[in-house]
């Protein structure tokens, strides 16, 4: 495959997911400008949503999980391409540059990343800001949002330099035992990259402030020294300048733990609603669910590196792919497009434990702050403001979904001992 050919194919591959999911996505605007009925969060409901509300979140939902498969396709087919002819002209001039292979390994990972950010866009511009548009969920100009896209690669560029030359540099280090250390290495890694995030990463997309409300934060505290997880301080994002979608989140490990609100959770919704996403949070906090999370990624690590381990037996493999084996910069796209599987093949049983940690999460906070009512009605709030899916097909919660549905959320808290 020539760098003509490559760019004509991938090009076309690229726009026609972004052309499918946005013909798919066509909506009439009166279906997506509709606001729920007045009582849609009353309690009375418990977990019944109307037959409208289902058919007009499914009318939103459904092409973002098009877009999804797209999106996780498009890269490994990009993948493939680049290491079937166009990457090993790159790989000639870049071994052109001085400093020898850390140098060539980083300006090549380097350059794949930004070439799968471009074969990205127009996809991640329909169902990232597009689509977001039209539902009203989205506060952004297209400027603030190209901005974004740019800001995500330079992380994106930043990660794949690191893991490009730690990746290199244990497989050349450690000809026979390699997958050992490589898994040891991404392991901490991952480790640093979790304890980065809240004070690195985070902070070149958000502003965070301090949570002001005196009885909110008395409140939180409070579950905090109950479930024996001391709150220092709860943090509030200025997320309504991108969305006006309402969520939460904890992150950061050791020093940098933090709980995360959204403005706009914490401006339009009354205290006890807002006090039991806190305490879902708390629940997170106090089940260690961010280090349990890193083991189980750990896991996955190790997992991944033993299959690469009998995958770089096979010679004619990596020729296939361009290179002479699993050592070599030429390797770059063959084992980029490795990882991409790996982790699709990963995900439904990430997403299945991560449904666990949440439904506990939920059950702490049902415990905390001990009564149903607040938490149907944040629930129900959060189902209509963030467009959830309130009707997702089966296969579809157990490959893509990281929180059980809402519905079956709402009917945990009512079914929950008293
Ligand atoms: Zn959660």
């Amino acid at each position: 495959v020539s760098w003509y050919r490559y760019a004509l194919i991938v090009g076309v591959l690229a726009l026609a997911a972004a052309g499918a999911v946005a013909l798919y996505s066509r909506t009439p605007a009166e279906v997506r400008a509709a606001v729920p009925p007045p009582d849609a969060t009353d309690p009375v409901h418990g977990a019944r949503f109307g037959e409208e509300q289902i058919a007009r979140h499914a009318a939103f939902r459904a092409p973002s999980y098009l877009a999804f498969l797209f999106a996780a396709l498009l890269p490994i087919a990009a993948a493939l391409l680049l290491a079937r002819g166009p990457f090993s002209a790159l790989a000639r001039r870049a071994e052109a540059l001085p400093g020898g292979w850390p140098v060539h390994a980083a300006v090549l990972a380097l350059a794949i990343t930004v070439l799968l950010a471009v074969v990205a866009l127009p996809l991640q511009y329909v169902r990232g800001f597009a689509m977001q548009q039209a539902w009203g969920l989205s506060t952004q100009d297209s400027a603030a949002w190209f901005l974004d896209q740019a800001r995500g690669l330079l992380v994106a560029g930043v990660i794949a330099i690191v893991s490009a030359v730690a990746f290199f540099g244990v497989v050349r280090a450690a000809p026979r035992t390699w997958w050992l250390w490589g898994w040891g290495t991404f392991s901490l890694l991952t480790v640093l990259l979790v304890f980065l995030y809240p004070v690195a990463i985070a902070p070149l997309f958000n502003r965070f402030t301090p949570l002001e409300d005196p009885s909110l934060v008395a409140r939180i505290k409070a579950f905090g020294e109950a479930v024996g997880v001391p709150i220092d301080e709860v943090q509030v994002s200025d997320a309504s300048k991108r969305t006006t979608a309402e969520n939460a989140y904890v992150a950061g490990l050791g020093a940098t733990k933090r709980m995360v609100l959204y403005d706009t959770l914490v401006e339009s919704n009354p205290e006890d609603e807002i006090a039991f996403v806190a305490a879902h949070e708390l629940g997170h906090r106090a089940e260690n669910h961010v280090v349990k999370g890193v083991l189980i990624s750990s896991l996955g690590l190790l997992a991944g590196f033993a299959a690469l381990y009998l995958l770089a037996r096979n010679g004619a493999l990596w020729r296939w792919g361009g290179a002479p084996g699993v050592a070599d910069v030429r390797a770059l796209p063959l084992l980029l497009a490795f990882l991409l599987v790996s982790t699709l093949v990963l995900l439904p049983l990430e997403n299945a434990l991560s449904r666990r940690f949440e439904s506990r999460a939920d059950a702490i906070a049902l415990e905390l702050t001990g009564d149903p009512d607040p938490a149907v009605r944040a629930f129900r709030g959060l189902a209509f403001k963030n467009i959830a899916d309130l009707d997702p097909p089966g296969p579809i919660v157990w490959t893509l979904f990281t929180h059980p549905p809402i519905p079956e959320r709402i009917r945990s808290f009512l079914s929950a001992p008293p």
